[in-house]
């Protein structure tokens, strides 16, 4: 009998009754328990937990295991799988470096070199090109197609036929396909979001960066009008054709603005149909944030992002903050994916986008499934980091962002935010279960 390295107990003292419960970040299962039991684990009572009545559960929970088990060689050999997979093709592709809005902090600093800022015919031939063959090569299963910029909805007319022939090759090859969209929602309309979801996009994440006071302040229109009444106005009359996720951007200029911002979510009528999550701004060319700008740090947010959802719970939002075993952080450190740019530069990571130091080649130059699934980026394991090795989070966190490693200081991991405020945020859980 092994006890699980992954196990977190807590003891609730709430005014009328101690509750002890357990956790494990690499099943998520999470469940009370009762105090003799949390005694036995916090102990590590084996003749207990051989002979008790809850055993069968506990095993079934990865809390406990019956044969001894090296549950990090299990993870990394895991994570060797998924980053190598050949199931699923993921493209990012981004239509248009153009953007209609001027937001303060957007990357697209990083791009005003970039030339002709809307992808031509010819890369978009090529786009459909490398779809082909490297279907002949690897046999996909699935395509999933992230559509972002810029503004992909300047562009609507070249994505949505590129859309129609990009579901021609999938069905043609018996692949299953899904698209998802990034856009500021500005020129989202109803018809606009009927086609999208006719064509196979789940979901649109739009992003809001607080009350219209502080919204407005940083996502402007070129002419500088502040735009949160009309996102406001397309999410309301688009939502019923298209599943909306709203991201809201955090950070230490606009938290001031949040309880307003979310009294005023509360009272729309759209509230149920959408999805609401908070995202703290970062300064990925730095690594994270750093101390001159107003992100926060991945530490400070932890604790003020249980706040946020906490408030959002009681305005009647539909959230969700519960972190999931992810055996690969995000698609950049993962095989067979990658990004495009507008010109058919190909990059490995969304936030490196316009960034020629990170370039990984070109669409359009016979770019190789080799070239593309070996680089820097298949090499960064969080395995190959002793403080991900011994950290009790690893499963949710995975070793974080990559980008952000390869930009800070020291070249390490940047912890998640689950590192620092895991108590809490299952403190939270339980409670609003
Ligand atoms: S490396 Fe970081 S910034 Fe890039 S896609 Fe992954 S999580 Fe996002
Ligand atoms: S980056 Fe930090 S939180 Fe993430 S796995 Fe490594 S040590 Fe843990």
């Amino acid at each position: 009998m092994q006890i699980s390295s992954y196990n977190e107990y807590l003891l609730l003292n709430d005014s009328d009754k101690e509750s002890y419960l357990i956790y494990n970040s690499l099943s998520n299962g999470f469940g009370e328990i009762h105090k003799d039991l949390y005694n036995a684990f916090i102990q590590k009572d084996m003749d207990y937990l051989e002979h008790c009545t809850e055993k069968e559960q506990l095993l079934q929970g990865q809390f406990l295991y019956v044969q001894p088990i090296k549950e990090l060689d299990q993870m990394e050999e895991q994570f060797k799988i998924f980053r190598n997979q050949d199931q699923t093709l993921n493209l990012t592709i981004l239509p248009t470096f153009s953007c209609n809005f001027r937001c303060s902090y957007c990357f697209e600093n990083l791009t005003s070199k970039s030339g002709k800022r809307a992808f031509s015919q010819k890369i978009q031939n090529e786009i459909l090109t490398y779809i082909e063959k490297s279907i002949e090569e690897l046999h996909f299963k699935r395509i999933i197609v992230n559509w972002t910029g810029g503004e992909p909805l300047l562009e609507f007319k070249n994505i949505t036929s590129l859309m129609e022939r990009i579901n021609f090759i999938a069905n043609k090859n018996k692949i299953s396909i899904d698209h998802f969209m990034v856009s500021n929602g500005y020129l989202l309309t109803p018809d606009r979001a009927k086609k999208l979801k006719e064509l196979g996009v789940k979901r649109i994440q739009i992003t809001i960066d607080g009350s219209k006071k502080s919204h407005d302040q940083r996502r402007i229109l070129a002419n500088k009008e502040g735009t949160f009444d009309k996102i406001i106005e397309n999410i309301n009359k688009s939502c019923e054709f298209i599943h909306i996720t709203i991201r809201t951007n955090v950070d230490l200029d606009n938290i001031h603005f949040m309880n307003e911002y979310m009294e005023y979510m509360g009272r729309q009528l759209f509230k149920e149909k959408v999805s609401i999550y908070f995202s703290a701004t970062t300064e990925y060319s730095a690594g994270g944030c750093v101390s001159n700008s107003s992100c926060y740090a991945n530490k400070d947010f932890s604790k003020v992002i249980i706040k946020l959802y906490e408030s959002a719970l009681e305005k009647g939002l539909n959230i969700s903050y519960y972190p999931q075993y992810e055996p690969v952080a995000c698609a950049a450190i993962a095989a067979n994916s990658m990004v495009i740019q507008p010109d058919g530069g190909i990059q490995k990571c969304w936030n490196t986008v316009g960034n020629k130091n990170y370039l990984i080649g070109h669409i359009s130059e016979n770019f190789s499934i080799e070239q593309l699934n070996s680089n820097k980026w298949m090499d960064y394991s969080p395995y190959k980091f002793e403080k991900c090795r011994v950290c009790n989070v690893l499963p949710l966190c995975g070793g974080g962002c990559a980008q952000q490693a390869f930009e800070s200081e020291e070249k390490q991991p940047v912890c998640r935010e689950f590192k620092y405020n895991l108590e809490e945020m299952l403190t939270f859980n339980f409670r609003h279960q």
